[in-house]
């Protein structure tokens, strides 16, 4: 692998530099790079300028409307927005059911569905999780049983969805059902998409701590489902709900908003005084620092590895992104937390709702660090907890 960019991925890069420049709303960066919190508005936004300059789904193949780029040039794409503070395109179309749909899903709902993904015009959330099946997700119990009527064929579905992320926007959730409860538990699960608006579907928010509603509870009663939305053949659907999980898990990695943010930690240490000194100068900081970069510059290289296996599904490799990404990502929070001290403790869910200018902690930077650290701790519970892709790695990759 050639780790070194030929001039024309320089020439991308420029390119994509200048386009952010010219292209990205101020209004977004600033609250992006601030740590405010970001409405569907904002979200909807900017993912319909990268769709108007046809760039939204990097990953996609031309065919069904990518760029047709390079996995290297999805990379230096994505570490440009990082860079640039744009807001994130929420995984759950782009990333997460329309790889299934392109692998496994009939022409009709290729046509169907993949165009509005691209435009936003359905914001897709994920109906994995429920109380009962978490890191043990073979386990659903939500039911789609199958009918056939005046009105054709379709499933009733009954049950219960958690942890739903920012359900609460979605019009469409993919879905994993029981269809089959005789058989081994993995062989009895289907893979269906549920329009949100249908009757039956219940939203109920799961207000976090910090009073943000980003997780919801979603239920299923006697909701009626055309057939014509399973995906793939019915009680194959742990089959797709692993394809779709190696490509969650990549996502996840982050490693070009963890540049960003390290740029961050270092402009706050270098701030911030200890003993008459900038705490970035402080040899115990300093080490916590460097020992963090270099495990940042390490998960870079194993990422562009990854993604120098073109065309290939991530296999369980993904677990490793997953697993250091997040580790990553929590102790950049720490750090964060650490050399901004007492100035991070007051909690102003105005100044992070973007209702007032400046914080009441006098400290805009230092402001939503609390929420920021604390709201990561979830990443090493989400997508499969960082416990059981170490049970993965250790399985299938060491042999062990
Ligand atoms: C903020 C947030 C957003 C989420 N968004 C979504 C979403 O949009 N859609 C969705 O479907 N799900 C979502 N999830 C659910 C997430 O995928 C699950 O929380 C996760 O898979 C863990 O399942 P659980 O919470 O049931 O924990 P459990 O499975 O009950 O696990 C509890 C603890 O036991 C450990 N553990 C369990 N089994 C083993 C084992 N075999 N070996 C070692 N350790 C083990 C776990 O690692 C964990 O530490 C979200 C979760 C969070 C926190």
């Amino acid at each position: 692998m050639d780790l070194h960019y030929s001039d024309e991925d320089l020439a991308f890069r420029d390119q994509v530099r200048a386009f952010l420049d010219s292209h990205l709303p101020k209004d977004l960066q600033a609250k992006v790079l601030q740590h405010l919190r970001l409405d569907k508005d904002d979200f909807v936004r900017w993912h319909r300028i990268l769709a108007r300059q046809g760039w939204v789904a990097p990953a996609w193949p031309r065919e069904f409307g990518g760029p047709g780029w390079t996995a290297l040039q999805r990379h230096i794409f994505e570490e440009e927005c990082a860079r640039a503070g744009t807001p994130r395109i929420m995984p759950f179309g782009i990333d997460m059911v329309a790889p299934v749909i392109m692998a496994f899903g009939s022409q009709e709902q290729k046509a169907r569905l993949l165009p509005r993904i691209l435009s936003c015009e359905d914001w897709w959330c994920q109906g994995y999780s429920e109380p009962g099946a978490g890191s043990d997700l073979a386990s659903v119990k939500t039911t789609a049983v199958r009918h056939l009527d005046a009105d054709g064929e379709h499933y009733i579905v009954n049950g219960q969805k958690t942890w739903t992320t920012l359900a609460q926007h979605a019009d469409m959730i993919f879905c994993l059902v029981r269809t089959d409860a005789s058989v081994r538990k993995q062989e009895g699960i289907s893979f269906l998409l549920i329009d949100m608006h249908a009757p039956g579907v219940t939203v109920r928010p799961i207000i976090m701590l910090d009073e943000d509603h980003e997780v919801n509870e979603v239920f299923f009663d006697n909701v009626r489902v055309p057939a014509a939305n399973l995906v793939g053949e019915e009680n194959r659907g742990w089959t797709y709900a692993k394809y779709l999980l190696g490509h969650e898990r990549t996502g996840i990695a982050a490693v070009g908003r963890s540049k960003r943010e390290l740029g961050l930690l270092k402009r706050l240490a270098r701030r911030e005084h200890k003993n008459g000194r900038p705490l970035l100068e402080d040899p115990l900081f300093a080490a916590k620092v460097a020992a963090l970069e270099i495990e940042l510059m390490a998960l870079d290289m194993t990422v562009l590895r990854v993604l120098a296996q073109a065309g290939k599904a991530p296999g369980p490799e993904a677990s490793v992104l997953k697993v250091r990404g997040t580790d990553i990502q929590q102790m950049l929070t720490e750090l964060m937390l650490e050399a901004a001290g007492p100035m991070a403790l007051p909690f102003d869910a105005a100044y992070l709702e973007g209702e007032q200018e400046h914080s009441v902690a006098g400290d805009d930077a230092a402001a939503p660090l609390a929420s920021y650290y604390f709201n990561y701790r979830k990443t090493s519970i989400y997508g499969g907890s960082n416990e059981i892709q170490r049970g993965i790695i250790s399985q299938m990759i060491l042999g062990l």
